[in-house]
């Protein structure tokens, strides 16, 4: 007989819908998956045939085909045992039709029956138009954002059929979430002293500044860095489905409710590989920590660490929120528009090129400058030295501005940018600079001035004038732009000096 349950697979963040079908036959017994399965989903085979057996039905002893359409999409992982567990036992007459009627599956299987989480659940459910899905217990919150259908589920395979045969009651589980996260976000007022870095941090989140942090290490850039995201406004319901559809591809577990309403900050490690910050992978296309933070803040300590390769791929998803990522035989583009914050000490070993102090040598200075291609250095609007903090003021230094103060000024200079048409000043162009934040005669003279004398590069005219148009937005000084917000602008963004050893070295 044949049998065809509704399943889903994910491709990158999307969830596509497929028919599991299941021919049990007369034959000697045996059991093929054909449908671009993967190899996990392949091994399917030895998950569902435990799983049945642990339910307390049996596992017929027949030719047993399965095909995964449509074909030409690939499957991979094991979200699809579920479904091929039930389409066995309706093949096999252990199951009537009936009871699933309307009905799609998604799961793993545990041998022992358990019903898994898979990743992507809510891009799963949203790509099935049936009334009813069954999911995990751990997938429920997520199932359940989608509001188009009637979410039901069960811990295992027996409870699920007897729930199907209505031998029992549909289990009644407890939705909440069983791993919260807890989003503590850090307070500004703990960060003491430091004004003109609280300062850049300001005008980043109120102006989507991206800002590269130089100082030695102890001087507090992972602290301020941390503190970033409590700047931000909440994400738009838009934001936030897109934010959760990624989390939820990535298997990463959602906050308590299921939706992510805050700017994530994601904080990769400097070893971590290619994959794991700009996402792909081998079996399954997973989003990598630059779609993670999608809406929110990438911090990357120890910029001057990180692989070549990794910073470089960071250009195009700077410049289009996008990352595109391929394998074999899928591409996929994953949403990827995050607030970049770098941190870099001022040389590799630390001691801020103190002369008699600092142990790097020339060819190491040159070694660590190039990590960073001037290309991407050129994407920070915002680079400010971070000095050690002053120990009379962490021990008796007044409190900062708290978290929440700053981000009343910053919310009212984003309600001001939405009427120029864009989300942020950050990505106004040169032509809409002209239109929407014109020069003063003393700013455009000072401009031209920099401009010859070769402290302002052609490409970093743009960042100067948006980061100035920012300050005065928290300023409440609508344009011209005067001279003093382009001379602040420019202080707030210094040439490394790193990079002056370089061009002498
Ligand atoms: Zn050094």
């Amino acid at each position: 007989m044949l049998a065809a349950v509704p399943s889903a697979a994910l491709l990158g963040v999307e969830g596509h819908p497929v028919s599991v079908e299941v021919h049990v036959a007369s034959g000697l017994p045996s059991f093929t998956i054909v449908g671009s399965p993967d190899s996990t989903c392949r091994e399917a085979r030895d998950r569902v045939r435990a799983a049945v057996a642990s339910s307390g039905a049996a596992w017929p002893m027949r030719r047993i085909t399965v095909n995964l359409a449509p074909s030409g999409l690939r499957k991979g992982g094991a979200s699809l045992d579920l479904a091929i567990a039930i389409g066995v036992l309706i093949a096999d007459d252990q199951l009537e039709l009936r009871t699933i009627d309307d009905s799609a599956f998604i799961g793993e299987l545990g041998l022992d029956g358990t019903l898994r989480k898979v990743p992507g659940a809510l891009p799963l459910v949203d790509a099935l138009d049936t009334a009813n899905v069954v999911v995990p217990p751990p997938s429920i919150i997520e199932a359940q954002l989608v509001g188009r259908h009637h979410i039901r589920s069960a811990t295992n395979l027996r409870e699920l059929l007897d729930a199907l045969r209505g031998d029992a009651p549909w289990p009644d589980l407890d939705p909440a979430n069983p791993s919260p996260e807890v989003l503590a976000v850090p307070d500004l007022a703990e960060v003491r002293g430091q004004a003109s870095a609280r300062k850049a941090l300001e005008v980043a989140a109120a102006g989507g500044h991206n800002l590269l942090m130089i100082g030695p290490p102890g001087s507090g850039k992972t602290m301020l860095a941390q503190r970033l995201p409590g700047l931000l406004p909440d994400l738009e319901s838009s934001q936030a489905l897109q934010a959760t559809r990624i989390h939820s591809a990535a298997g990463v577990d959602l906050p308590p409710g299921g939706l992510v309403r805050r700017p994530p900050f994601r904080a990769p490690h400097h070893g971590a590989s290619s994959v794991a910050v700009i996402g792909g992978g081998a079996a399954i296309l997973q989003p990598g920590e630059i779609s993670l933070a999608h809406c929110g803040v990438l911090f990357l300590d120890e910029m001057g660490e990180f692989g070549i390769d990794v910073l470089d791929s960071l250009r195009t998803p700077l410049e289009e929120g996008v990352v595109r990522v391929a394998r074999a035989n899928a591409r996929v583009a994953f949403p990827a528009r995050f607030l970049l914050v770098g941190a870099m000490n001022p040389c590799p070993c630390g001691e801020a090129l103190k002369p008699g102090v600092c142990r790097c040598s020339d060819a190491a200075l040159v070694r660590y400058s190039r990590r960073l291609s001037s290309p991407l250095l050129d994407r920070f609007d915002l680079r400010v030295e971070v000095q050690a903090a002053d120990p009379a003021q962490l021990l008796r230094g007044e409190p900062g501005e708290p978290t929440a103060a700053v981000a009343e000024r910053v919310h009212r200079v984003r309600e001001i940018t939405l009427t120029r048409g864009v989300e942020t000043n950050a990505v106004l162009t040169a032509k809409e600079l002209d239109e929407v934040a014109p020069l003063s005669a003393e700013a455009a003279e000072l401009l031209e001035r920099a401009l010859r004398a070769g402290t302002l590069s052609a490409r970093g005219l743009r960042r100067v004038r948006t980061v100035a148009l920012t300050l005065q937005d928290l300023d409440a000084l609508p344009p011209p732009i005067l001279d003093r917000s382009i001379r602040f602008a420019m202080n707030l963004r210094v040439e490394p000096r790193f990079l002056s050893r370089r061009m002498a070295g």
